[in-house]
């Protein structure tokens, strides 16, 4: 019986020990916000292919679809990616607080969204609770200095701006500054913004009830090399109801639809 116990208690002092060598160092500044960000944890980002820049440069005055007015800075359809970028200094006029749960306490910014938005938001997650799937709010509006911060954390992570730019986007090019995105998660993921939440019944829910709420899924699987961004089934942006329904049943990322002529 003593011996045992004494094995026990060996094993203890080995596992422990082990325990505090390989507990990571931490040289990154944690990012100037309430919650660090989960976004993928640590795996290796795929960049965009060599010819993406020369194929798929994105400016502003060659659409197909003029009709949709994605220059507008004001209108819910405003076109934000990484050659569409808002002001510096540009803060939607009508931000509220979205009425819905959230993965923290706190009455911070990132709560908010612009009004039509916001109230589009909580009847989807309204809607989403009928059916049982409960969906909490991670982050929403997101200001140019804060995002200025978000990516130099990143950037300081990763090893390159470059690494950095498929999971955050630099200031002024991110859809959380113009008020109309939030990341979401559920319980099953542990609340993370993390790629399985993809494979959750929340985010099959959120997939095909989204558009009829006004929102798309954003950034999707296998459009990476057009969105410029790795698949994010956590982020979903307001368009308004007619423009996420058009997508959402010829199954386009926002860029397609805009300027590619199909
Ligand atoms: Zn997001």
């Amino acid at each position: 019986m003593f011996k045992k116990l004494l094995l026990l208690l060996v094993l203890i002092i080995f596992f422990l020990s082990g325990c505090a060598q390989t507990t990571p160092s931490t040289e990154v500044t944690p990012p100037p916000q309430d919650n660090p960000p989960q976004e993928n944890g640590d795996k290796d980002y795929p960049l965009p292919p060599k010819d993406y820049v020369d194929n798929f440069l994105l400016k502003i005055g060659e659409a197909t679809r003029e009709t949709i007015s994605y220059k507008d800075i004001a209108s819910v359809a405003v076109l934000v990616n990484k050659q569409n970028e808002l002001p510096a200094d540009y803060v939607p006029p009508d931000l509220v607080y979205v009425n819905i749960p959230f993965t923290f306490n706190e009455k911070v910014e990132k709560r908010m969204m612009r009004k039509e938005a916001a109230e589009k938001l909580e009847e989807l997650v309204a809607a989403a609770k009928e059916e049982n799937i409960i969906l909490y709010g991670v982050s929403g509006y997101r200001s140019y200095q804060t995002q200025k911060a978000l990516f130099a954390y990143f950037t300081q992570r990763d090893g390159s701006e470059e690494k950095a730019n498929m999971i955050s986007a630099r200031p002024g090019e991110s859809e959380h500054q113009a008020g109309l995105a939030m990341d979401v998660s559920s319980q099953s993921v542990n609340f993370g913004l993390v790629e399985n939440f993809g494979d959750t019944k929340e985010y099959a829910w959120l997939k095909d009830h989204a558009h009829k709420y006004g929102f798309i899924i954003r950034y999707p699987k296998g459009k990476e090399h057009i969105t410029g961004y790795s698949y994010e089934p956590w982020h979903i942006r307001y368009v308004g109801v007619d423009l996420a329904t058009k997508l959402y049943e010829e199954d386009l990322t926002y860029e397609e639809y805009l300027f590619f002529k199909i």
